[in-house]
């Protein structure tokens, strides 16, 4: 056979591949692929990485056997040379038999350069990939109430169809210790219950950004972390908010996105404000946010409060008397983790002092607690604050008039409300007599600009700040 050969034959599988799926995923599984020769039946191609094989075996097998047999008749073969360290030196992999190799699990990718390359372990035919999850955040011990009934249900429609319902990305949002991380991490383990097969993964926004870093600038690792993240089945990130304002990484958590998304592969993000709130992502990726559901998590009424704290007790083998239920579950409202905080301080004060607990030593340590809370900054104290400091009447802060003063106030106040406090750009602008999240934003914008360039200006904001952070 001459040399052009293997290349036609090659050229011919790629059309048939090329028709059979995606562009994006012909792009990327198979122009980086070469022929590089044919001998007899025997069809040889170059493949960049180990990996790449694998996944080239597990996807696409079926469909370019089928291309190759149409060209070189039923008794076609393929072999693959695995470049593994630059395009020069094209090695054979060697021969490892099944049974060796089964059930080896792969370390998920922990410090830079604790293995060589810690996405890529050669020659496995099924990667196991530790999918970083916590059996406490189960569905089981996730407790169901108005404030969150939505995001569960579609997180266990989910769970039941990985992938294939509407809710693809599942885009959780809420304030801190709402139960995002709790609810995402619940749907992961529920599916890799009910399909033990599915490759798992939860990392949060930070940890990939840092594994991304760690890949940008060495040769090859780069192309190895994007495979790694493109063979995910169900991929979980905590926190997409982390990711503002740094574009790399936004490039590459855009182009796995669409690659996953593309192949029906389930996406859940969680983030503290909702896709329109996020206004450092990128608006492709944000307009990819709004493709499947977003649902918000809101803190707990008092029922899913006295819920909550009903069922954490139980799970540390105590009872709590009615009365102390209910007056926990009334005066800590803010979220689920400051309640299960209160809980452990209960717990630990009864124990250390061999106390019981009674309603008594549940008031003075909730005081404590609370009182910290009180300090706690709200939309509504900035707004109050400002209208002291400037002399401005509440209601004409909230009226429409535009002059200049409390134009000044408002932006103020809506620039430390989106600083200080977890309220959305939009609920801030609705507490700001009704101002949609845009005028909010453009707001923030001013302030930045003039607390860099007029000092003055910058001391008001100063001392405003001082002032809220003092009471
Ligand atoms: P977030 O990620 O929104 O900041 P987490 O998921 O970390 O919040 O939740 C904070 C704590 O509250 C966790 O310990 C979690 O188990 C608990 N929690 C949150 N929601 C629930 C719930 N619905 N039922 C039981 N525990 C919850
Ligand atoms: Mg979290």
């Amino acid at each position: 056979m001459t040399e052009t050969q293997h290349s036609i034959v090659w050229g011919n599988c790629l059309q048939i591949v090329k028709d059979n799926i995606h562009p994006q995923s012909f792009r990327t599984w198979f122009e980086p692929i070469k022929a590089v020769k044919l001998l007899g039946n025997v069809l040889t191609i170059a493949v960049p990485s180990h990996f790449f094989r694998e996944f080239l075996e597990e996807h696409y097998i079926d469909l370019i056997s089928k291309a190759l047999k149409r060209e070189l008749g039923k008794d076609a073969k393929l072999e693959y040379n695995v470049k593994v360290v630059s395009n020069e030196a094209a090695v054979q992999i060697p021969q490892q038999s099944s049974a060796e190799i089964k059930n080896k699990s792969i370390p998920f990718p922990n410090q830079a350069g604790l293995i060589a390359n810690p996405f890529v372990i050669p020659g496995l035919q099924q990667l196991h990939i530790d999918p970083q999850l916590n059996p406490n955040y189960s569905f089981t011990n996730f407790i169901e109430g108005e404030c969150n009934r939505l995001a569960r249900s579609a997180g266990l429609t989910i769970s039941a169809n990985p992938g294939k319902s509407a809710f693809n990305p599942l885009f959780l949002y809420g304030g801190s210790g709402l139960g995002k991380t709790h609810l995402a991490q619940a749907i992961g383990i529920s599916i890799k219950e009910q399909f033990p097969d599915k490759i798992v993964l939860y990392v949060s926004a930070n940890r990939f950004q840092t594994q991304f870093m760690d890949a940008v600038n060495v040769k090859n690792k780069l192309t190895d972390f994007l495979h790694f993240y493109q063979m995910i089945d169900v991929l979980i990130i905590d926190d997409v908010h982390e990711f503002a304002g740094k574009s790399g990484t936004q490039n590459a958590f855009f182009h796995i996105f669409s690659h996953l998304h593309n192949l029906g592969k389930q996406l859940i993000l969680t983030s503290d404000k909702a896709p329109v709130d996020l206004q450092d992502l990128e608006p492709r990726m944000l307009s990819r946010f709004k493709w499947g559901l977003s649902a918000e998590l809101v803190p707990p009424d008092y029922q899913t409060r006295v819920a909550i704290l009903k069922a954490k007790s139980y799970n540390d083998g105590i009872t709590l008397p009615d009365d102390v239920v209910s007056y926990i579950a009334s005066r800590v409202n803010t979220n689920i983790r400051e309640i299960e905080g209160t809980l452990i301080s209960l717990l630990a004060q009864s124990t250390l002092n061999n106390k019981t607990i009674t309603l008594e030593l549940a008031e003075a340590l909730t005081e404590k607690l609370v009182s910290k809370n009180k300090s706690e900054i709200s939309v509504g104290k900035i707004q109050k604050t400002v209208c002291e400091y400037f002399k401005i009447s509440p209601d004409l802060f909230l009226s429409s008039s535009r002059k200049r003063e409390l134009v000044q106030a408002r932006q103020i106040a809506m620039f430390l409300s989106r600083n200080l406090t977890n309220s959305s750009l939009a609920s801030i602008g609705s507490q700001t007599g009704g101002r949609d999240h845009a005028t909010v934003l453009h707001a923030y914008n001013t302030v930045c600009d003039l607390i860099d360039t007029d000092r003055s200006f910058r001391k008001y904001v100063v001392d405003i700040e001082k002032q809220l952070k003092s009471f």
